[in-house]
C-alpha cells in the first residue's frame, strides 16, 4: 500500500498547519481600531524603531489556526491512551464542575482569613480523607507534584534525623525498579543515592536490601504498587529492617489508585507517602497541567511537616504559616507559596464524596481487573515480563519479537496508523523492550477489546515475517512520519525565526 501525496499537503480533511507567525500578511488585523488621537512624543529614545513582528491574520484565520491546533492533539477525551506509570483515566467532569464555582475558583490567599473558612474547610476535609485511607498521623497538604511530595517526605526525614542527632545519615537506597523521580529527589535533597537490584519476580531483592542496610543509611525509597506493576508483597518485613537499622520508609505512592480503600498504608510501616491527587483523585494532567502531590507522615515524621498547615481552634480554622511556632513547633519550614494546589483539591473532594469509600475501592478493583485482562488477552501473542497477575498495569518485554528484526518501537509507531495512542515503551528500564501498558479503571470492555484486537493484529504481522518495511515505514497516516527523535530531543528548534520554514523546505526538497 503507498500513501497518496497531495499536492496541498494535506491528508483528507486533516490540514497541514504552517506557525502563525508563517500566515503573516503584513497589515492585517482582526479587528478595526479607531485611529490613535494625536500626542506629542514621550517616549523619547525609547521609541520603536522597527515593527514589533506581531503576525498579521483575519478573525476567520486565527480561529483555523488554533482550532486546527487543538485538533492535532490527541487525548484522554479523544481515544485510549493505555500510557504506564501515568494513570491517563477519565476524570468526570462534575469535578471541573466543582473546581470552577466562584466561591472557590475566585479565592485568594491573601484574603482574610475569616473570609476563606470554606476553603480551609475543604483542605481539611481533603486532608481527613487521605488520612482516614491511608491510616496515618498527618498529611501535608502543600507539595505540588508527585515529585514535590518526595521532596517534602525526604526533608521530614531528614529533619527527623537531625533533631534525633543522626544527622551523618546521607545515603538512601532506591530499588533499581523504582520511578526516576525517587533517586532525582533524593540528590536534589542532598543525599547519596544507592541502587538495590530487583529479583526475578521484578520486586525488590529483601536479602540485598537487608546487605546495604548499615548506620549511614537515612532511608529506603519503594514504589508500591511498583513500576512493573506489581505490589511488593515484602513491605512489612522490609519497614521492620529498616526501622531496627535507624532508617525510615518512604513509599512511593503515586501508583495509589491500584490499592486505595483495600489497605491501610500504615499497617505498613510505612513513615512518608506521597499520593498524586491528579493520578488517583481526579485531575486531568496530561500536557504538564496542574497536580498536587500532598504527603501522608506517620507521627515520627508528623511534626516536622512543612507549613503552611490548616488548624482547627475550636469551630473555626487557621493557617499556621511560620515554622517554629505551635502546630508547626518543629516544622522544617515552607516548600511553596500558599497551600498548595487548590483546584486540584476541590476535584478531589468531589471525586471522593461522590465515589464514597466503597466505590473508591470498586475503582482500584477495576483498575486491577482491566490490567489483568489486557495481561491475559495480549499473552496470547506477546511476551509477559514477569510470571503471575499485575495490579494496575501490565508490563511485556521484546521477546515475542525475536528473529523479527522489528522493535518495541516500530510496535509503537504502527499502533499509532491503528488509532490507539502508544504505551509507556522502554520503561521500566529493568525490562528488556518494554511496553507498560495501564487501561485504567474507566475504559469499557468494548475498548479494552478494540486495544487487544489491534495488539494482536500487529504481533502476528511482526511475526510473519512478511512485513518488516511497513512497520519500519509506520506510522504512514498520522500527518508526520517517523520523526528524528534523538535530534528533536538534543537540538530542539525552540525559537521561530523569520525565513527558518522556507530554508527548512528547501533542505527538505
Ligand atoms: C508520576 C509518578 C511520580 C511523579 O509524580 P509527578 O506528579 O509527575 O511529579 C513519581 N513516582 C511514580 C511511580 C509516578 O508514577
Amino acid at each position: 500500500m503507498t500513501i497518496p501525496t497531495t499536492a496541498s499537503g494535506n491528508r483528507g480533511l486533516q490540514l497541514e498547519q504552517n506557525l502563525i507567525f508563517e500566515q503573516d500578511t503584513p497589515g492585517m488585523t482582526a479587528v478595526d481600531l479607531p485611529a490613535a488621537p494625536k500626542v506629542s512624543e514621550r517616549l523619547g529614545e525609547m521609541k520603536n524603531s522597527k515593527p514589533i513582528g506581531l503576525p498579521g491574520l483575519s478573525e476567520p484565520e486565527v480561529v483555523r489556526h488554533y482550532t486546527r491546533l487543538s485538533q492535532k492533539n490527541y487525548s484522554i477525551d479523544s481515544g485510549f491512551y493505555p500510557l504506564g506509570s501515568c494513570t491517563m483515566k477519565h476524570n468526570p467532569r462534575l469535578n471541573e464542575k466543582m473546581a470552577r464555582l466562584p466561591g472557590f475558583a475566585d479565592v485568594h490567599p491573601f484574603q482574610p482569613i475569616s473570609t476563606v473558612q470554606g476553603a480551609l474547610e475543604l483542605i481539611d476535609t481533603c486532608a481527613s480523607w487521605l488520612k482516614e485511607l491511608t491510616g496515618m498521623a498527618a498529611v501535608a497538604m502543600s507539595p505540588a507534584a508527585g515529585a514535590h511530595g518526595e521532596l517534602c517526605g525526604l526533608m521530614c526525614i531528614k529533619s527527623a534525623h537531625e533533631a534525633n542527632g543522626q544527622g551523618h545519615r546521607k545515603t538512601i537506597l532506591v530499588p533499581e525498579s523504582a520511578h526516576g523521580t525517587n533517586p532525582a529527589t533524593a540528590a536534589l535533597c542532598g543525599y547519596a543515592v544507592e541502587s538495590i537490584p530487583a529479583n526475578a519476580e521484578g520486586r525488590v531483592d529483601v536479602a540485598a536490601l537487608k546487605a546495604h542496610l548499615r548506620p549511614e543509611i537515612a532511608a529506603v525509597m519503594i514504589t508500591n504498587p511498583n513500576t512493573c506493576g506489581l505490589f511488593e508483597r515484602d513491605c512489612i518485613e522490609i519497614a521492620k529492617v529498616v526501622h531496627d537499622a535507624g532508617a525510615y520508609f518512604y513509599m512511593d505512592g503515586a501508583n495509589y489508585n491500584a490499592i486505595v480503600g483495600r489497605l491501610r498504608i500504615a499497617d505498613l510501616g510505612v513513615d512518608a507517602m506521597h499520593i498524586n491527587l491528579h493520578k488517583t483523585f481526579s485531575t486531568p494532567h496530561g500536557g504538564g497541567g496542574p497536580g498536587a502531590g500532598p504527603t501522608v507522615l506517620s507521627d515520627k515524621l508528623a511534626p516536622f511537616a512543612p507549613v503552611p498547615m490548616v488548624v482547627k481552634v475550636g469551630e473555626k480554622f487557621e493557617a499556621e504559616e511560620h515554622a517554629g511556632h505551635g502546630a508547626a513547633k518543629q516544622s522544617y519550614g515552607r516548600m511553596k507559596g500558599y497551600h498548595g494546589q487548590f483546584g486540584v483539591f476541590v476535584r478531589a473532594v468531589s471525586y471522593m464524596m461522590a465515589m464514597g469509600g466503597d466505590g473508591l475501592k470498586q475503582a482500584s478493583g477495576d483498575a486491577v481487573l482491566n490490567a489483568n485482562y489486557l495481561l491475559a488477552r495480549l499473552s496470547e501473542e506477546m511476551t509477559p515480563a514477569f510470571e503471575g497477575p499485575c495490579m494496575h498495569e501490565a508490563v511485556f518485554d521484546d521477546r515475542f519479537l525475536k528473529g523479527t528484526n522489528i522493535t518495541t518501537l516500530d510496535i509503537a509507531k504502527a499502533l499509532i496508523d491503528e488509532g490507539v495512542h502508544p504505551p509507556t515503551m522502554y520503561f521500566p528500564l529493568v525490562v528488556h523492550g518494554a511496553l507498560l501498558m495501564e487501561p485504567t479503571e474507566t475504559e469499557s470492555k468494548a475498548t479494552l477489546d478494540q486495544f487487544i484486537a489491534s495488539m494482536l493484529h500487529l504481533a502476528r504481522k511482526a511475526k510473519s515475517g512478511t512485513a518488516e518495511a511497513e512497520f519500519k515505514n509506520a506510522p504512514m497516516l498520522s500527518p508526520r512520519r517517523r520523526l528524528d527523535e534523538t535530534k528533536a530531543a538534543r537540538k530542539p528548534i525552540l525559537r521561530w525565526t523569520p525565513g527558518a520554514g522556507d530554508a527548512a523546505k528547501q533542505a527538505a526538497e
